[in-house]
């Protein structure tokens, strides 16, 4: 473990900015010399003590709420030290200032530092701590910052699951079973006359299925979850006036529309964050298709395409009031010919047929074929009415791989999926193996330990530094 690791740290735990209430939280091995020195008296164990925080001089910086968790029975699994103080910025930076200066100030009793090497934390370090001294598990701190993150109800609820270890507990599931089938072929290793018929009597081949199976639909679950956290990029194309903000809009109105800003994205692409059924789904409008001459509008439009590269489902806009117009037509194809070169084969292109209240023929036409009008690849729709807006959402949600809603679901990641195919292929040799005539048990029980490691990556049970380092700095500070 790092040195880093040991140092005590500090951070205001609350959100930049004006609030009611806003915490500064300390953490680290002996908190005593730190508490007196800040609070002018020693702390209650979890009882909140209403009392002044003190700067060098004894003036009150604040009033407010300090809290003293000593370790192993607090957040990080250290002492840890809460000031809830009022929401200010200024006030929370001297707070957090005299934190810093009070841990390096000499302790009266022992004639040492109060609190040595104090530092400001580094994002997620807090959390980073509950999972190095054992208080939570990889997938469930990783849970912490999907929950904090959390773009739609879903989301959220599913990652507070994830949090209370639903996840880590179907993966401990799998591990033990995988554990199990290991020594039964382990033990055959050392007996190769009977190893055959040992591992047949002990049905190693049905525990193996078995396990496949469960696999099956946990992977099943952590899909619908991973898409529930990151959603899908779905990128609205057509000619200016096709309606294209009017669909967002209608989209977004029936549901709870949340406008995130996807860091790293610049102003001059619009994207806007609404839900289907509790999927995010990441609309980005790209008004600016089209040839230009001007070089700012270029590179942004060069920019969307890079977008439109990267998106998972394209909307293609058509306004149903101007099929009569030449000019119109013309551009249309070329907007289509436009996707169909840039865009990769695997991203679905869907035909949104716009404006159908103002086209009467086409409305009979869509009527007549009634469950017709939706298709895969085309829906007819008014985002005026709201008239076949559920078809289009049924073919987002289709698109994303969304099966359902059913209860009970975790929110995961790309790389526990990734972890978690790496296990089912690892299996699937090993099951190969078995079925193979005068199958190879040494090949046999690395395969399976190959699997074991792969799902312990999930939980963190063996994880680099390098690893930890990617998932923490994502968190922010003071969590
Ligand atoms: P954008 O330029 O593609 O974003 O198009 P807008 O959403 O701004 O819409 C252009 C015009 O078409 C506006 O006057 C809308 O009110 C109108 N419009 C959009 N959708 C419909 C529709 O379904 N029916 C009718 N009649 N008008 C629509």
């Amino acid at each position: 473990m790092l040195a880093r690791h040991h140092d005590p740290i500090v951070a205001i735990a609350t959100a930049p900015g004006r609030g009611a209430v806003g915490i500064v939280r300390v953490s680290g091995k002996g908190l005593a010399a730190l508490v007196q020195a800040l609070c002018g008296r020693t702390l209650k164990p979890r009882e909140a003590t209403y009392l002044p925080f003190r700067d060098a001089q004894g003036q009150a910086i604040d009033q407010g709420l300090a809290l003293y968790f000593p370790g192993p029975h607090s957040y990080t699994g250290e002492d840890v030290l809460e000031l809830q103080a009022h929401g200010g910025p200024v006030v929370l930076q001297l707070l957090l200032a005299r934190c810093l200066e009070a841990g390096a100030a000499t302790d009266p009793a022992t004639g040492q530092p109060c609190l040595p090497g104090l530092r400001v934390a580094q994002p997620g370090e807090f959390t980073e701590r509950a999972f190095l001294n054992d208080k939570i598990d990889l997938a469930q701190a990783e849970a912490i910052a999907d929950l904090i993150d959390a773009s739609t109800e879903a989301a959220a609820r599913s990652a507070s699951r994830s949090l209370t270890g639903a996840f880590s507990a179907e993966i401990h599931t799998l591990r033990d079973a995988l554990i199990h089938l290991r020594m039964l072929v382990e033990a055959t290793l050392d007996f190769p006359e009977e190893e055959i018929d040992f591992l047949r009597k002990a049905d190693a081949h049905g525990q193996l299925s078995n396990l496949q199976q469960t696999l099956a639909s946990v992977m099943q679950r952590a899909r619908q979850g991973a898409l529930l956290r990151e959603g899908i990029k779905v990128v609205i194309a057509g000619q200016p006036n096709a309606g294209k903000s009017s669909l967002l809009n209608a989209l977004a109105g029936a549901e709870l529309a949340i406008v995130t800003p996807i860091a790293g994205t610049t102003r001059d692409k619009v994207q806007q964050t609404i839900q289907i059924e509790g999927v995010p789904l990441h609309i980005i409008d790209t008004a600016g298709l089209r040839d230009s001459e001007d070089e700012v509008e270029r590179i942004g439009i060069a920019r969307a395409w890079d977008e439109i590269a990267g998106a998972d489902a394209v909307l293609f806009l058509h306004d149903l009031s101007r099929q009569d117009a030449m000019e119109y037509i013309a551009a249309e194809a070329e907007i289509a010919s436009a996707l169909a070169q840039k865009l990769p084969q695997t991203i679905p292109v869907i035909d949104v047929w716009n404006k159908l209240d103002r086209a009467p023929a086409a409305a009979a036409i869509a009527a007549e074929g009634a469950g017709q009008a939706e298709t895969r690849r085309g829906v007819w729709l008014s985002a005026r009415t709201g008239e076949g807006l559920d078809g289009l959402r049924r073919i987002l949600l289709e698109v994303a791989g969304w099966q359902s809603a059913p209860e009970g679901l975790y929110i995961a990641r790309a790389r526990h999926i990734e972890a978690l195919r790496a296990v089912s292929a690892h299996l699937q040799e090993a099951a190969d193996q078995l079925q193979a005539q005068g199958p190879a048990l040494d090949l046999l029980a690395e395969e399976l330990r190959l699997a074991q490691n792969a799902l312990s990556a999930i939980t963190g049970e063996f994880s680099s530094d390098d690893l930890l380092g990617v998932i923490f700095s994502s968190f922010c500070i003071g969590k």
